[in-house]
């Protein structure tokens, strides 16, 4: 006998922009083109993205995941490598290098251009500050542009009221990009309060991606019952849409990676859902999200835009010859 008993009514409060950022759709780009040009395995050192969907695809279509080089075995030396969007170390292009091995950069160029900022700050003759959080790739990856003892990470307010520079060291900051916009602007404040001189990036290090998707989530949070992030729980922008939504008085906040994790055991009587997506999570999850809600409740979807993101990074050169079909765009665009 089907259920035919009435679904409860539900809004889904979805924000846009949420989901994969221009980062985050090269550097799979980047993975699949290799693929069709030099054929499996290529090799990729990290997580590429914060995402078990997108790696295990990834792995799929013949993409080997390492965390060191040296994991890559010498009959597969010729092999390309490719580094992932949260950057690297110097060491670890160099490394590649002397093992004479072929490596595609995913860098995210935002990253990139935080890595550049570092440097010119050291060049400048700053100490570096850099405010993220500790054992995240990206911040590995920024503190080994620059040498051993340039840099010092702050990653809260406390860091920044603790932090004691060498008497008379001029002082610079970056940041993370993918940190919160308000705890960050908090950690700069007691900065500038102590080191008046301290200088900022020439641009701001938080990226777009984050300051939108963090936006948005503000914008929606409001009175929604239960707001829900797909995301990784290692993706640092996708934990911050959680804390973001919590503040902004969403009543509760989860992380979810599939319609899997939803906590239904801790839904009840809900009427306003949120729902956004970080950087590194696609679009597929968000519907079967919303499908599993449209199982349960009577559901009716309200798009809240706050934003419209134009942004495109283009793959290397190297790969620019190699077409993508229609099933590896949808792939790419982590879309059915
Ligand atoms: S979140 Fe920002 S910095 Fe990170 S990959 Fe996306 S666009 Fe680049």
């Amino acid at each position: 006998m089907p259920d035919l008993a009435p679904r409860p009514p539900l809004t889904i409060r979805l924000c846009q922009p949420r989901g994969f950022c221009a980062g985050v759709d090269r550097a799979i780009q980047i993975v699949v083109l290799a693929l069709k040009k030099y054929g499996a395995p290529v090799y990729v050192r990290h997580e590429i993205v914060h995402n078990r969907y997108v790696v295990e695809g990834l792995q799929k279509l013949g993409a080997v995941f390492i965390e060191e080089l040296d994991e890559i075995p010498a009959e597969h030396r010729d092999a390309p490598v490719v580094f992932s969007a949260h950057g690297v170390p110097k060491s670890v292009p160099a490394d590649a290098e002397a093992r004479h091995l072929f490596y595609l950069d995913a860098t995210c160029p935002l990253v990139s251009k935080v890595h550049k900022q570092a440097m010119r700050h050291q060049r400048l003759g700053r100490h570096v500050l850099l405010i993220g959080h500790a054992g995240h790739p990206e911040v590995i990856g920024t503190m080994g542009q620059l040498p051993e003892g340039a840099v010092t990470l702050i990653e809260s307010e406390t860091d920044a009221r603790a932090f004691r520079p060498t008497e008379g060291t001029a002082l610079g900051f970056v940041t993370q990009t993918t940190l919160s916009v308000e705890d960050t602007a908090g950690v700069i404040r007691v900065l500038q309060e102590r080191f008046p001189e301290i200088k900022a990036p020439a641009a701001e290090s938080i990226c777009y991606a984050t300051t939108n998707r963090q936006e948005a989530v503000k914008e929606t949070a409001s009175g929604a019952d239960l707001f829900l992030v797909v995301g990784a729980p290692n993706s640092s922008n996708s934990r911050r849409l959680v804390e973001v939504a919590e503040r902004a008085g969403a009543k509760a906040s989860f992380l979810v990676q599939r319609a899997s994790d939803i906590p239904w055991d801790q839904i009840d009587g809900i009427r306003i859902l949120g729902l956004s997506a970080g950087a590194s999570a696609p679009e597929i999850i968000v519907d079967e999200i919303v499908d599993a809600f449209r199982e349960r409740f009577d559901v009716e979807v309200e798009l809240a835009v706050t934003a419209t993101e134009t942004e495109n990074f283009p793959v290397m050169r190297a790969l620019r010859d190699v077409e993508l079909t229609p099933a590896d765009m949808a792939f790419v665009n982590g879309v059915r």
